[in-house]
């Protein structure tokens, strides 16, 4: 038998070959691969499996044509995806993301994730994700209505409560979620447990809006103590104003932390006293307006063309809660010399490789996405259960469990790193201690 780093080597070449031009996909591969060298050196069953080359393949990707009409009665056509990618822990689970730059690499990225992601939850969830290129963004109610309608039309042949449970990610809340299980429910029968992140008006969980936020929060909370220190009083850069970010903000403000920045696609705000989170649900949540809304009510702040991560000052925490790829090396650099401690990923894969591995090097606490961001994910498992049961529970239930879900990812990490020495690497960690779990449950289940 080959030594495992050749062995990974190997397999992480024949990724490249078979899937050269999904670049997305392929920066996923490069981080993860190296890095679970050291659990395979002792391991030997799972490469005698081959189990990395089998976990890397998708158990199923599906295409599909999505047909709409727009407002002028002009016939549309956007292209529709779900990617099951592995079912060894549960049926497939994750989001779906409406968005232009929404392909088939990036959307394999974001399954292959989800697959780790899930696992180090610990709750009984398969990785998937899926969703379309098609762009929310300044279309009208009923353009939305009739693409999620078009969409699910489709999408129904393939998911179910015990097969695949989508819910929502970038350009997908609870509107789109509401109108593609109104279709679902017409074309199949009622089943509560079929998506999640559904509207508290019908089988909805409390705290499933705030969980990511809340979550990547809680991650840098549980780190924090360790080092016996807390939130309090620190400066935080936030990126993003979608969800995540919003109760990232939230969740740093009820801990004492003063979250100084959010951001969309063209620029972001500056606001050093602290980001003004009523405005900002306003507008975003119930308006759905730009950022630059956000300085004609609040005019001390600052609105900056261009990324948050230019932004040169001082700051210990940083949540970057946007997209992916959002900081690259220059970015990382900058962050670094300006002192940052910690780097809770509420999006996924926004730092560049070369950022993280700079992040890793620079003794910077990087939580890698796949455990930080893992809090919304887990609530939607609680939100199974909730369906399953036919209950739904009250708030603080939820959000208890979802701290002590995000307290034990985060020790995982942590241990994991230590038993391969190498203490602080939460990427390493939350990458060996996710495989370890699929691994072990695809090796007992066969060639399949
Ligand atoms: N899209 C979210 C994620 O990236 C949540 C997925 C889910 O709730 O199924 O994890």
């Amino acid at each position: 038998m080959t030594n495992a780093s050749e062995y990974a080597k190997k397999v992480q070449e024949n990724i490249h070959q078979g899937n050269s031009h999904e670049t997305e996909f392929l920066q996923a591969i490069d981080e993860f691969v190296p890095t679970i060298i050291p659990f395979l050196e002792n391991h030997p069953e799972y490469q005698e499996k081959n189990i990395l080359s089998l976990v890397t393949e998708p158990e199923r990707v599906i295409q599909f044509r999505v047909p709409w009409m727009d407002d002028q009665g002009d016939w549309q056509v956007n292209r529709g995806y779900r990617i099951q990618f592995n079912s060894a822990l549960g049926p497939y689970k994750g989001g779906l993301r409406f968005h232009p730059s929404v392909n088939l690499s990036v959307l394999k990225f974001l399954a292959f994730e989800q697959i780790f992601k899930n696992a180090l939850t610990g709750l009984p969830i398969g990785g998937g994700k899926g969703g379309s290129d098609f762009d929310p963004k300044g279309k009208s109610d009923g353009e939305v209505m009739r693409f999620c309608q078009s969409f699910m039309t489709e999408l129904a042949k393939y998911i179910g409560p015990n097969t695949d449970i989508p819910a929502g990610d970038i350009g997908v809340g609870k509107r789109e979620i509401g109108y593609m299980f109104g279709m679902y429910k017409r074309i199949k029968q009622y089943d509560a447990g079929v998506m999640t992140g559904k509207p508290l008006e019908f089988w909805g969980s409390q705290g499933r809006k705030e969980a990511t936020g809340y979550g990547a929060v809680y991650f840098a909370k549980h780190l924090l103590a360790d080092l016996g220190e807390t939130l309090e009083n620190k400066k935080a850069i936030v990126s993003g104003s979608g969800n995540v970010a919003i109760y990232c903000i939230e969740k740093l403000y009820q801990l004492g932390a003063t979250p100084v920045t959010c951001s969309d696609s063209n620029g972001f705000i500056y606001d050093e006293a602290g980001i003004d989170l009523e405005l900002l649900k306003e507008l975003k949540e119930v308006h759905r307006e730009r950022l630059t809304e956000y300085i004609k009510a609040r005019p001390s702040a600052q609105y900056v063309e261009g990324s948050v991560w230019n932004l040169d000052v001082e700051v210990e925490v940083a949540f970057p809660c946007a997209t992916q790829n959002e900081i690259q090396i220059d970015s990382a650099k900058r962050l670094v010399k300006n002192g940052v401690r910690i780097v809770a990923e509420g999006a996924n894969m926004p730092s560049s490789l070369e950022a993280a591995d700079y992040f890793v090097a620079s003794g910077v606490y990087y939580c890698p996405g796949k455990a930080a961001n893992a809090g919304g994910v887990a609530v939607s498992a609680l939100e199974m259960s909730q369906n399953s049961q036919r209950l739904q529970w009250e708030t603080e239930e939820v959000d208890q469990k979802l701290d002590g879900i995000m307290k034990h990812i985060y020790e995982t990490c942590r241990d994991t790193a230590i038993a391969h020495d190498a203490k602080d690497n939460f990427m390493l960690g939350a990458n060996i201690a996710g495989f370890a779990k699929v691994a072990q449950a695809m090796a007992i289940q066969g060639l399949v």
